[in-house]
């Protein structure tokens, strides 16, 4: 049985499912998910992702997450959190980066929201002298001040994809044709949840609809209005979506999302609007959206560049300049990729963002 048996059965027992289904399945499937069963990222994976291109990036956002802990009165005990800490390796650059923080490793506790087994045991040896706790969900995470990350995490989470028709919207969904698997519409329906989409869409537009976004940035951000903290999430996106985004990535490569299920990364742009509207719900203020390159800028990579360049040459040399790159340059990740922040409203925002 592989995923694509699955999804036929299902398909041919409860007719097509919605684009949001079948992300879920092709991720997250117990047995044959793609993130349950393997470790995708780097060279040999199918995509790399800001803290497997270079350790500045990890630092900088330790950085900036101790900073916002020192300006808030260095609280203890805290929760540290990632959601999606994929090998690990942004969580041990920022702890590396925050030992000589006075106070900030002996008052955190480490908490890891991440689905998959297989990822699980890659981040135990990565962080392996922490001693970290899991959790399935954020809304485990303790009721006391949090600070957080979150890199490539919401863009995994399944969006619902609908068509403009009228005041109404039809949903994509996926079906069989011909034993493959194919897009088709439902009958055009009223859409509460996208009322707010009357007034920038025409007629025939795509708009994406992330329903677990909402829950679980309230999750976070209840935690920081009630108890203090902040939250830096960082991803590809934009203040509201339009447009198809979903994207397939395998070997490095985009490929079609239908086919190959489970067996290539699936991701859509994150609509940071209903971050920051969720977030706004919960009581926490929220920073203005700034591309990744101007925050990383902002708290300095080019001098951390230039430090980790001092003893190095030729094709060391060579990597380190391309990844400051890739991190910041518009034409890379720098302007595709933003950064949110989340924070108590009588506190500063944190380093890098401003409101
Ligand atoms: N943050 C890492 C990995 C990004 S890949 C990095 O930047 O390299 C997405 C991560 O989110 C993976 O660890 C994946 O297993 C996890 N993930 C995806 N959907 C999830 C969900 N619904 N709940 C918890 N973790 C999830």
């Amino acid at each position: 049985m592989s995923l694509m048996d699955h999804l036929a059965a299902r398909i041919r027992a409860d007719g097509p499912v919605s684009v949001a289904e079948y992300m879920a399945d092709c991720l997250l499937h117990p047995q044959y998910g793609y993130y349950t069963t393997r470790d995708p990222l780097g060279a040999q994976g199918d995509f790399t992702t800001a803290p497997e291109i270079s350790q500045m990036f990890g630092e900088l956002l330790g950085l900036a997450l101790a900073q916002a802990w020192l300006d808030q009165g260095s609280p203890a005990p805290f929760t540290l959190a990632e959601l999606g800490p994929g090998r690990g390796t942004l969580m041990a650059d920022l702890l590396r980066a925050t030992r000589g923080v006075p106070g900030f490793h002996a008052a955190m506790q480490i908490h890891l929201v991440e689905a998959s087994p297989a990822l699980r045991s890659v981040q135990a040896k990565t962080l392996e002298s922490y001693a970290p706790e899991w959790l399935d969900t954020a809304d485990a995470l303790p009721d006391q001040p949090l600070f957080l990350v979150a890199n490539e995490f919401f863009d995994a989470l399944p969006v619902r994809q609908f068509l403009r028709a009228g005041d109404g919207w039809s949903e994509r969904r996926i079906g069989l044709k011909d034993g493959a698997l194919s897009f088709g519409l439902t009958p055009t329906a009223a859409q509460p949840a996208l009322a707010h989409r009357l007034a920038d869409t025409r007629d025939g537009d795509l708009v994406e609809l992330c329903e677990p976004a909402a829950p679980v940035t309230q999750c976070i951000a209840a935690r920081i209005a009630a108890h203090g903290g902040a939250a830096l999430i960082v991803d590809y996106g934009d203040w509201r979506a339009l447009g198809d985004t979903l994207q397939a990535l395998r070997a490095h490569e985009p490929a079609d999302p239908l086919q190959t299920p489970g067996a290539a990364d699936l991701t859509a742009h994150v609509d940071f609007e209903a971050l920051a509207m969720a977030a706004k719900t919960a009581g926490c203020a929220f920073t203005r959206l700034t591309p990744q390159g101007v925050f990383l800028e902002r708290l300095g990579i080019t001098d951390r560049a230039r430090a980790l360049a001092a003893p190095l040459q030729g094709d060391g040399l060579e990597t380190l300049i391309a990844a400051h790159r890739r991190l910041t340059h518009p034409e890379e990740m720098g302007n595709l990729f933003k950064v949110l922040g989340l924070y108590p409203s009588q506190a500063a925002p944190p380093p890098g963002l401003n409101t």
